[in-house]
């Protein structure tokens, strides 16, 4: 039946002039132009199906050269036709959909690019809703469907433990890139930075500051804005600035989320609705560079800022004469490039003061917050390293600078890749 409303919609096409024609017969002809399309994009959904089970069969090249060299289409293209062809063969519905010109090629795109890095049971679940997203996807434009699938699935994401959440910041932290190139047209160096939202937010806040004091200088007037960003965004980076105390990133979480961890209507996020794993709210609250609006059990909203949480100058000039790095046995990151980390969470009662506070490097940090280590310490500073199933991992002393941890671990175990502990 599709068939045939596609062989009269390009009849229709071929013996009309859209050059001459009125508003309402364009329109028919731009509807005419759709069926046509939503077919030839399902049949290449149906292609790229056929070309994976030739390639199984070794009976052709991979699915991609074929789609390209026949096609004559760029990898991007191809790619592109091989992620619908996914989205079609996970979510019930999409493909004949699509045939019928119901849903478009952009609603697969924004549905694949959506579902791609989730983890299995994440997308188990929101292949279970197939029939609502295609609801949505036949009925709403495609910027409308791709927020309100992406609220579905954070919908969803939350739902599961809430280290999936943090492994999904892990990911967009690992993910994290800059590339620079040089744009042969125009001679313009290009740099593009992909960051995860915390950074993002670190980045922006910085360059916000910077933005808003050039502002104020009646000197700039008149330069335009896009050029005074610019010039915000050198002022960021340049060492002074970032000597500069700012508070990079606001987070806003209730009182009983950040003491005991997620409940059922947690709030946890940053200051553009950005959500963020509790643990990580829990490791931020160590750092300087976040200022917290806690929302009390009685509903006030207080304002923490990072005196109230945070090593002072002397605090860590004294931590700095006991460690020469990062806290972790193998770990060789310099004290200066550590964060100062609350044995007993800040979140959870543990005191600003020297018995309480380590150095961690940021990997060190994300492992004892997000990643659930448990780290212990005596008054003589012997600290336990646990493992998230309950099994000790490492004891003993790691003020490296001191006499008697000198004596007693030495030789320290040298510069074993921080990472391998992640694994
Ligand atoms: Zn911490
Ligand atoms: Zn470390």
């Amino acid at each position: 039946m599709q068939g045939i409303g596609v062989l009269e919609s390009l009849q229709e096409l071929f013996a009309a002039d859209p050059d001459v024609v009125d508003r309402e017969r364009l329109g028919a002809l731009i509807r005419h132009g759709r069926a046509v399309r939503g077919f030839l994009d399902a049949a290449d959904v149906r292609f790229s199906r056929r070309s994976r089970q030739l390639a199984e069969a070794g009976q052709s090249e991979s699915p991609m050269a074929v789609l390209m060299d026949e096609g004559r289409r760029s990898g991007k293209e191809a790619k592109a036709t091989q992620d619908r062809d996914r989205v079609c063969e996970q979510f019930d519905g999409f493909e004949d959909a699509l045939a019928a010109g119901d849903v478009s090629g952009d609603h697969l795109d924004v549905l694949a690019r959506l579902t791609r890095n989730l983890a299995d049971d994440i997308a188990a679940d929101v292949r279970t809703e197939a029939a609502d997203l295609l609801a949505s996807a036949s009925n709403d434009y495609v910027s409308q469907f791709e927020r309100s699938t992406k609220e579905r699935i954070a919908c969803i994401t939350s739902q599961h433990a809430p280290e999936d959440e943090a492994a999904e910041l892990d990911r967009q932290r690992a993910e994290s890139n800059m590339k620079r190139w040089t744009d042969k047209a125009s001679g313009m160096k290009m740099t593009l930075l992909s960051l995860d939202p915390i950074r993002d937010s670190a980045f922006h806040t910085a360059v916000e500051a910077q933005l808003a004091r050039l502002r104020q200088d009646p000197a700039n007037a008149k330069v335009p804005f896009s050029l005074l960003q610019v010039e915000a965004v050198m002022a960021a980076v340049s060492s002074d600035a970032s000597a500069r105390r700012i508070p990079e990133i606001t987070v806003h979480v209730d009182h009983e989320s950040l003491c005991h961890g997620r409940h059922d209507d947690t709030l946890c996020e940053m200051s553009d609705g950005t959500p963020l794993p509790v643990g990580t709210a829990q490791r931020l609250c160590c750092e300087a560079i976040i200022s917290a609006v806690v929302i009390d059990p009685d509903g006030t909203v207080r304002q923490l800022c990072a005196e109230q949480r945070t090593a002072n100058r002397q605090q860590r000039r004294a931590l700095r004469a006991m460690y020469r790095t990062c806290a972790h046995p193998h770990c060789e990151v310099g004290f200066d490039h550590c964060r100062i980390h609350h044995i007993q969470w800040w979140s959870q009662g543990g005191k600003t003061v020297l018995t309480n506070m380590i150095p961690l490097c940021e990997t060190h940090h994300h492992l004892v917050h997000e990643g659930r280590w448990q780290l212990e310490m005596t008054a003589d500073r012997i600290t336990t390293w646990i493992r998230p199933d309950g099994t000790t991992w490492w004891r003993g002393a790691c003020n490296d600078r001191t006499e008697p941890a000198r004596r007693a671990n030495r030789p320290r175990p040298k510069a074993r890749p921080p990472d391998q502990l992640l694994v």
